[in-house]
């Protein structure tokens, strides 16, 4: 079950996970409280990326409009979940937005809104998932941190609080779960090239990329193959951990 997988990194953890066999479940907002029109578009839009995955990956696929900053729609996708897949044996955390300003000027609303789609909404999946999980004696929560939740960044403080945030939950949801044998562990991205990053100027993308040792942004599969590592056998014994795919810009 990935959150918020109709596009960007989401999309990439789909693809990824799908062509190394995995049926998937995605979520997506979908513009649901933005007006009709924009719903219809959205949901055309999801629709033909679960009719690719399916045809390219010969995998089930399945996607369901939510916000998850609402417990019930949390709720709801769970129990749509199950009954289409049977079990959850991965959930990825990944829906996640921005509202960047400085902190001096930054409204409340702007603070709020990027704390409970990001860190409460993470909350709410997490907790749905785990009665799944518990009751399977089995699982893996991947939750999308950022680097800027372990070094902070000026005009993002919502949204560094917010990552920092998800990475204590992180820490703590492994060792509250280890003994059911459940991981829990978070990928930090860096700069990656997605919509979130296409509304910054070529000015700020220049600079951006020149604090990069690697010398260049990412891309969703960098993000999707470690999201695949964590869920997989290879990663048994890891839990708790943040991993960074910054390409070296905070080290
Ligand atoms: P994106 O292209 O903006 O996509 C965001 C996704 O989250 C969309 O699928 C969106 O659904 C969904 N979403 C937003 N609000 C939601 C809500 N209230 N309830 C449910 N779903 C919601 O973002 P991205 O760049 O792929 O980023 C994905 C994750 O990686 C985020 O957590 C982000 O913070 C993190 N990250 C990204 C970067 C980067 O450089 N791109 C760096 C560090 C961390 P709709 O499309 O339907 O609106």
């Amino acid at each position: 079950l990935v959150t918020g997988g109709n596009r960007g990194i989401g999309e990439g953890i789909c693809r990824v996970l799908a062509e190394r066999g995995y049926d998937i479940f995605f979520t997506y907002k979908g513009g649901i409280y933005d007006g009709e029109e924009q719903f219809r578009n959205e949901m055309e839009k999801a629709e033909a990326l679960v009719q690719s995955i399916c045809n390219e990956y010969n995998v089930k696929c399945f996607c369901k409009e939510a916000d998850f900053t609402k417990e019930e729609d949390v709720e709801k996708i769970f129990q749509t979940a199950v009954e289409k897949m049977g079990e959850i044996h991965v959930l990825v955390n990944n829906a996640g937005i921005t509202r960047d300003g400085l902190l001096m000027r930054m409204s409340e609303e702007d603070f709020d809104k990027v704390l409970d789609t990001n860190l409460k909404g993470t909350f709410h999946t997490i907790r749905a998932a785990l009665r799944q999980m518990i009751r399977q004696r089995s699982g893996r929560i991947i939750n999308m941190a950022s680097v800027v939740g372990v070094s902070g960044n000026a005009g993002q403080a919502n949204y560094a609080a917010s990552k920092a945030g998800v990475i204590g939950l992180t820490k703590t949801a492994a060792r509250e779960v280890a003994s059911r044998g459940i991981t829990v562990n978070a990928v930090a991205p860096g700069f990656i090239e997605t919509e979130m990053t296409a509304v910054l100027s070529e000015e700020v993308k220049k600079a951006s990329a020149a604090q990069i040792p690697l010398g260049h942004f990412g891309r969703p599969e960098d993000i999707a193959k470690t999201v695949a590592f964590l869920a997989s056998d290879d990663a048994a014994y890891i839990t708790g951990q943040v991993i960074q795919v910054d390409g070296g810009m905070v080290i």
